[in-house]
C-alpha cells in the first residue's frame, strides 16, 4: 500500500547564479486536482446500479412506510421511542441497539477479511450520493471529454445553462436527502407542511438546512476527498486485509510489461504483456488513482476499473481479468483459502452477537411491572379488620399497540388486591397505578412475607410480567 506526500520538485543540480544560498522550500500540500471519471458499463458497474439505486429508493421510501400504524424506521426522540422495521424501542433497550451496532461492525469486519472495501464500493451513502450526483452530472453536461472541454472554455451562455441545470439538480436532490432524514426524527407527513407554514420547530429547519448543505458539498464537490481524508474507515481497513483478501487488483504478471500495439500485432513477437497501456482504468478510477500500482489505501473497491480493462480486453480479443478481484496469494500463483483464523474470529463473534441478540428479541417481554412499597406506613388495618399495605405499581406497555392489562396478587392466603384491577396503557406509557393489598391478621404466619404481583395482558395473552414484594403485618 502506497502512501506519499506530495513535495514540489525540487531541481537536483540548481544553476549556481539562481541559487544565492536561499533555503530550499518544499511543498507539503498539493492542491486537489479535479477528477473527470469516464462513464463505463460492465457486469460490475450493472451490480453497483441495482446496490445504489435500490438502496437509495430504500432511504426515500422507508420513512412514508407504517406497520401497524407505526412507522417502518422512526427515531422519536420525544417519547424516547425507536421504530425498526415493526419493533419498538424504549430507553431500557438501549443495550440491543448497542448490540445491534456490533453486529454491524462485525459483520463490516468479516466481510473486509472476504472480500476487502465492498461496502465502500457498493454501499456507503458517500459513494451511493456520489454515484447518483455523477449520473446526474454525466447526463447534463456529458462525457469526460465533454465536462473537460466544458469547464475549460470561456464564459457563455451554454456553460450557463449547464452548470445552473447541474447544481440546481444536485441542490434538489440534497433538500430531498435532507427532508427524508429529519424525516426520520420528525413524522414525515407532517415535516413538509409544518416547513411550509413555517410550523415547525427550529431544529427542524436547521437539521433540513445541514444535511442539504452536507449532501451538496459532499456528494458534489468533496467526492473522493471524503474517502481519502475523512474516512477513519479508510485508514483502519488494511489492518484487517491478509494475503488472501479478496480485491481488486491488477495482475502484472499477466500485464507487463506493458505498452500500445495494433490489435492485429503480436503481443509475443513484440514482447510485450496483455495491458496495453490505454489508461482507461485510470479515467474511470473516481479517486484518480491507477490500480496498475498496487493496492493502494485510496482504491474504494468500486470495480469500475475491472469493467473497464475487460472492455479493452475484449476489443482486444485477450482474456478477461487482467484487473480482477484477486487474492496476494493467488497473483503468486499460489492457493487461497476463505477461511483463515481471522475469518473465524470475526465470524464466531458475529454469529455469538446474532444469536444473543435474537434470543433476547425473541424472548423479550413487551410490558414492565415494577412494584414501589408505599414508604408512609409499613401497614394498617382496614374498616374490615384486615391488615393493609400500599404500592405504587408502574405498569409499562413496550409493545407496538394499546394493551388492557390485569393485574392480580398472590403468596399469602386471603391475600386481596382490593384497588383497581384493569388498566389501559397506550403503546410506550409509563402509567402508575396505586394499589392496595389486603390480608385476614388470622392468617399471617410471619410479619414479613413475600408476595408476588402478576401483570397479565388481556389484549395479548401471551404476555404476563410477575414481580415480587413485601407483605409487612403486625409482629406476633
Ligand atoms: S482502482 Fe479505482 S476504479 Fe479500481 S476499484 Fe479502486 S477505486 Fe475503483
Ligand atoms: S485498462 Fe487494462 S489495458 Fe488499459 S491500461 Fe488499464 S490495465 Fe492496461
Amino acid at each position: 500500500m502506497s502512501s506519499q506526500i506530495p513535495v514540489k520538485q525540487i531541481d537536483p543540480n540548481p544553476d549556481a547564479a539562481n541559487n544565492n544560498n536561499k533555503p530550499e522550500t518544499v511543498e507539503l500540500y498539493a492542491s486537489r486536482k479535479k477528477i473527470y471519471v469516464k462513464e463505463v458499463k460492465g457486469l460490475f458497474q450493472r451490480l453497483r446500479f441495482f446496490s445504489l439505486w435500490g438502496l437509495m429508493g430504500m432511504y426515500f421510501l422507508f420513512c412514508w412506510i407504517t406497520v401497524n400504524g407505526q412507522p417502518l424506521i422512526h427515531f422519536d426522540l420525544p417519547a424516547r421511542e425507536f421504530h425498526l422495521f415493526g419493533v419498538t424501542f424504549f430507553p431500557q433497550d438501549f443495550f440491543l441497539l448497542s448490540g445491534m451496532l456490533i453486529i454491524a461492525a462485525f459483520g463490516l469486519f468479516f466481510i473486509t477479511t472476504l472480500f476487502g472495501r465492498v461496502w465502500c464500493g457498493y454501499t456507503c451513502p458517500q459513494t451511493v450520493w456520489t454515484f447518483i450526483f455523477m449520473w446526474v452530472e454525466e447526463r447534463i453536461e456529458g462525457s469526460r471529454n465533454k465536462r473537460m472541454k466544458l469547464d475549460k472554455a470561456p464564459h457563455s451562455a451554454e456553460k450557463l445553462v449547464k452548470k445552473s441545470l447541474k447544481h440546481t439538480a444536485w441542490l434538489t436532490i440534497a433538500l430531498a436527502t435532507g427532508l427524508t432524514f429529519v424525516g426520520y426524527f420528525y413524522p414525515i407527513r407532517e415535516l413538509a407542511i409544518d416547513l411550509i407554514a413555517f410550523d415547525a420547530n427550529g431544529w427542524a429547519y436547521f437539521w433540513v438546512i445541514f444535511f442539504t448543505a452536507a449532501t451538496y458539498l459532499n456528494a458534489g464537490w468533496m467526492r473522493e476527498q471524503v474517502c481519502l481524508y475523512m474516512c477513519p474507515y479508510a485508514r483502519f481497513q488494511s489492518v484487517m486485509f491478509d494475503a488472501d483478501t479478496r480485491v481488486v487488483s491488477y495482475d502484472p504478471n499477466r500485464g507487463e510489461p506493458r505498452g500500445g500495439r495494433k490489435k492485429s500485432a503480436s503481443k509475443d513477437d513484440l514482447g510485450l504483456g496483455d495491458c496495453i497501456d490505454c489508461g482507461l482504468c485510470v479515467q474511470v478510477c473516481p479517486t484518480g488513482i491507477d490500480i496498475r500500482d498496487g493496492l493502494q489505501y485510496e482504491c474504494i473497491g468500486c470495480a469500475l476499473c475491472i469493467d473497464a480493462c475487460d472492455s479493452v480486453m475484449d476489443k482486444m480479443d485477450y482474456p478477461r481479468g487482467l484487473i480482477r478481484y484477486t487474492t496476494e496469494n493467488e497473483l503468486e500463483g499460489m492457493t487461497s483459502k476463505l477461511m483463515r483464523p481471522r475469518t473465524f474470529g470475526y465470524g464466531a463473534a458475529l454469529g455469538l452477537m446474532i444469536g444473543a441478540i435474537v434470543f433476547t428479541l425473541t424472548t423479550r417481554v413487551s410490558a414492565e411491572l415494577d412494584v414501589l412499597r408505599d414508604r408512609g406506613a409499613l401497614f394498617n388495618y382496614n374498616g374490615r379488620g384486615m391488615v393493609e399495605n400500599s404500592y405504587t405499581l408502574k405498569v409499562s406497555n413496550l409493545s407496538e399497540i394499546p394493551q388492557t392489562y390485569r393485574v392480580s396478587v398472590s403468596g399469602l392466603e386471603t391475600l386481596t388486591l382490593t384497588s383497581r384491577t384493569d388498566v389501559s396503557v397506550a403503546s410506550g406509557e409509563h402509567l402508575s397505578l396505586p394499589a392496595v393489598v389486603e390480608v385476614d391478621p388470622e392468617k399471617m404466619t410471619d410479619s414479613n412475607n413475600t408476595i408476588t404481583f402478576r401483570l397479565q395482558s388481556l389484549t395479548d395473552a401471551t404476555v404476563t410480567v410477575e414481580t415480587e414484594s413485601r407483605f409487612v403485618g403486625p409482629r406476633d
